[in-house]
């Protein structure tokens, strides 16, 4: 039998309110309308297409070319559509990019960097470029090693709240997870020699990640890298020597043309401002209530993360945000506090709600019910 606050938490989510999870984004109504329709049941169901039909290559072809035109992708990146998520690419970088080099550097910004630091241990001799505590040191500063493969960040610590907002120019390969802010800001494909991204933050749902990759790259990788898992080999094969994740490159595809539709990158990169500068300014507006630990100008503008000043009240802050319909915005387990995230189909009204929510709590809990 569910406890009572199981039960409760349930009765809550079921009401009318907005989730800001930072595991997963929603979709905009009108691609989620888009994407039940496609599920009916039926011959033309988009769960049974056969990844070897033309008309799914035709999906994956068009996804990959609305992809490279918001992006401007330069023709010598490959685009991947592998399954799996980010974390697996924690493993596979090394193994495909290490070619005859023992080192790689990376820069250790929170916790997803550490996680990949540790994957790229297993097989690597990992020396860190920069170390981030709360603000990022300037670039002039990162001990890069030269004969390191390859040089890795992380655009944005989604457990931390915290942005790399440039791509340095290095004298290695620069690789991004860029995860938590893809396509919400635009790449500089001179510094970067990788990106990956899985794509259910910001382009759909769990089970797809893209990696987009400098084809000088191509060809590295260590003999006992598994076949499926071998980009060059996953290039050559156009993404299908398995099965490919068919449903989420199909919520991509329709995500992409949506981002087009909507402006761009640039329309995303514009929201992803305007929303979390919105939140910052009722954080800081409510400076007593809450401290907000990253520095102002490394603050993520997809992952905007805080504290309450008394710590002992966090609890009730989740639970009152509940209570009005605000749901999923306990920090990371490792990292604790609030985290609210506000990723590409996060409704407008859910971030004024929010924002509204915020300025009532901080003034002393009055007007809760408005939100
Ligand atoms: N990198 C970053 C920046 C992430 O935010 C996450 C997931 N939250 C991952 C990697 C891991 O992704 P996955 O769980 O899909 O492997």
């Amino acid at each position: 039998m569910a406890s009572r606050s199981s039960a409760e938490a349930a009765a809550l989510r079921s009401a009318p309110g907005f989730s800001f999870s930072a595991a997963a984004g929603p979709l905009p109504p009108e691609v989620a309308a888009d994407v039940a329709d496609a599920c009916r049941p039926g011959a033309a169901s988009i769960l049974s297409l056969p990844f070897t039909s033309p008309a799914f290559r035709r999906l994956q072809e068009e996804a990959e070319a609305c992809l490279r035109r918001l992006l401007a992708i330069p023709d010598r990146f490959r685009v991947l559509f592998l399954a799996g998520g980010a974390s697996a690419q924690f493993a596979l970088l090394p193994l495909n990019l290490l070619g005859p080099a023992r080192h790689a550097s990376y820069v250790d910004s929170g916790c997803w960097s550490r996680r990949a630091i540790a994957e790229a241990r297993r097989y690597a001799e990992v020396s860190i470029a920069a170390r981030v505590l709360g603000a990022v040191p300037d670039v002039a500063v990162w001990q890069v090693e030269r004969r390191a493969a390859y040089c890795h960040v992380t655009s944005n610590e989604t457990a931390d709240g915290l942005q790399l907002r440039d791509f340095p120019a290095l004298p290695v390969p620069l690789v991004a997870d860029m995860t938590s802010d893809f396509m919400t800001r635009p790449l500089d494909f001179t510094r970067l020699s990788l990106v990956y991204a899985g794509a259910q933050k910001t382009i759909g749902t769990p089970g797809l990640t893209l990696v987009i990759v400098d084809e000088r790259l191509l060809g590295r990788a260590r003999p006992e890298t598994p076949r499926v898992m071998d980009y060059a080999a996953q290039a050559a094969a156009g993404s299908r020597l398995c099965t490919p994740p068919v449903f989420p490159v199909f919520v991509a595809h329709r995500m992409l043309h949506w981002i087009e539709a909507q402006g761009g990158v640039a329309a995303m990169a514009g929201a992803a401002r305007r929303r979390s500068d919105a939140v910052y300014a009722a954080l800081t507006e409510g400076e007593g209530t809450y401290t907000i630990p990253v520095d102002a100008a490394h603050r993520s503008h997809v992952n905007p993360c805080f504290r309450l000043a008394d710590e002992a009240e966090t609890e009730h802050f989740l639970h009152a945000a509940e209570v009005v319909g605000l749901h999923d915005l306990r920090g990371h387990p490792q990292v604790g506090g609030v985290r609210v995230s506000l990723y590409t189909g996060v409704a407008d009204a859910a971030v004024d709600a929010l924002v509204a929510f915020l300025r009532a709590f901080a003034r002393g809990h009055s007007g809760l019910g408005a939100a």
